[in-house]
């Protein structure tokens, strides 16, 4: 039994962060992954051959497969097969079960996935143990499909939200597939429809013009500077990921993108001295957005499975990351699986402090969920 307690003393649990480092403001490098390997299928696809353009362009590896199925990606352990991985890019079609679209709550109604896998190298990412086999990025070239195919869930009484960011990072793969400009051109002609995307990355140049009608909200995932320091390898700085963000929102006549835009707050952590540092990001985002715009929060707490914890030590066998099942509560799918959040009294507090800091900055910017 917990007892909610809310001004109780939470348990430090995340690594002691450097108190003497200043913000870092670079941007995220560019994804050139070693090999990018299309399949047969994949470049019988117009915008896979678009896809083979961009990778040839920018002098990549290119290999053509000979059949339609992905083998050879794995290394001598599991380390050797992250590192493999995380540098090959795969362009493929997504399979038929891909048009059978999944609920999403609470982020959006469901989700749209234009790729799998990440370029980035987060301690605690939320891929894994989602996504079976070698991570490696897959782009998948029959996304005019995928991006039709949505048609089939629009309502007649609302718009429905999709989102592109299950599982990969849109953004970090955009210089290689295009696909995230596809999908917000696309959304600005469906009334029925909205575009979900959020990033870690910076690369937000090839959106600013594109005509999205406000269909597309635009987010950046950001974290406490110690945690993004510590734990979020291959991103771009949280100062970089706010810059981009606030040129997509800035109205098009100031020259930004005009978009909805929203910050995900994920995955947050109770580190030592945690009002400080997520206050000191939540004083960093109103700098940020010291102007009238279209913009949302999301808070997301950190959790994991036995097994995304089990994948997570194979791929960072030296993290920092706290992976304790010490408090916290255990909560049940419907299937019976099991994840690990913070337990009542600590997510009460870390809530209450959240809801009433977000608001006393940002009173008129809606706060979508806590999880
Ligand atoms: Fe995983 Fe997201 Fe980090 Fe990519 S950006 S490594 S998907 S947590």
């Amino acid at each position: 039994l917990f007892l909610p307690v809310l001004n109780a003393p939470v348990p430090a649990i995340a690594p002691e962060p450097d108190p003497a480092a200043a913000p870092r403001t670079h941007g995220a490098k560019l994804w050139l992954p070693k090999r990018v390997l299309f399949t047969p299928d994949a470049l019988q696809e117009e915008y896979g051959q678009q896809i083979l353009a961009r990778a040839t362009a920018l002098n990549l590896d290119v290999e053509l497969l000979k059949s339609n199925r992905l083998t050879g990606l794995r290394g001598d352990d599991e380390r050797a097969t992250y590192r493999t991985a995380k540098t090959t890019l795969a362009v493929v079609n997504a399979p038929a079960g891909a048009l059978r679209l999944q609920p999403t709550p609470p982020s959006a109604d469901y989700q749209l996935n234009l790729a799998e896998g990440c370029p980035a190298h987060c301690q605690y990412c939320y891929l894994a143990g989602s996504l079976s086999g070698p991570p490696v990025v897959r782009a998948f070239a029959n996304l005019p499909k995928l991006l039709a195919n949505t048609q089939v869930y629009e309502r007649a009484d609302r718009p429905v939200s999709f989102e592109a960011s299950c599982y990969t990072d849109v953004l970090g793969i955009e210089h290689l597939t295009g696909a995230l400009a596809e999908a917000v051109r696309y959304f600005a002609g469906r009334e029925g429809g909205r575009l979900r995307f959020v990033s870690k990355y910076d690369h937000v140049d090839s959106l600013l013009g594109l005509p999205h009608r406000g269909h597309t909200r635009a987010r950046a995932s950001l974290n406490a500077e110690p945690l993004a320091r510590q734990l979020e390898g291959g991103t771009a700085s949280i100062e970089a990921r706010l810059q981009a963000l606030r040129r997509l929102a800035l109205p098009v006549a100031q020259g930004g993108g005009g978009y909805p835009v929203g910050v995900l707050l994920a995955p947050i952590m109770p580190l030592p001295d945690w009002r400080r540092h997520y206050g000191e990001l939540l004083d960093r985002v109103r700098a940020a957005f010291d102007f009238d715009c279209d913009l949302t929060v999301e808070f997301v707490t950190h959790r994991f499975t036995p097994g995304s914890k089990q994948v997570l030590l194979g791929w960072y066998p030296g993290t920092t990351l706290d992976l304790s099942e010490t408090g916290r509560a255990v909560k049940r799918n419907k299937f019976g699986g099991v994840k690990y959040v913070y337990d009542m009294p600590t997510m009460k507090e870390l809530k209450a402090w959240f809801y009433a800091e977000w608001q006393r900055r940002f009173p008129h910017a809606p706060i979508q969920y806590w999880t």
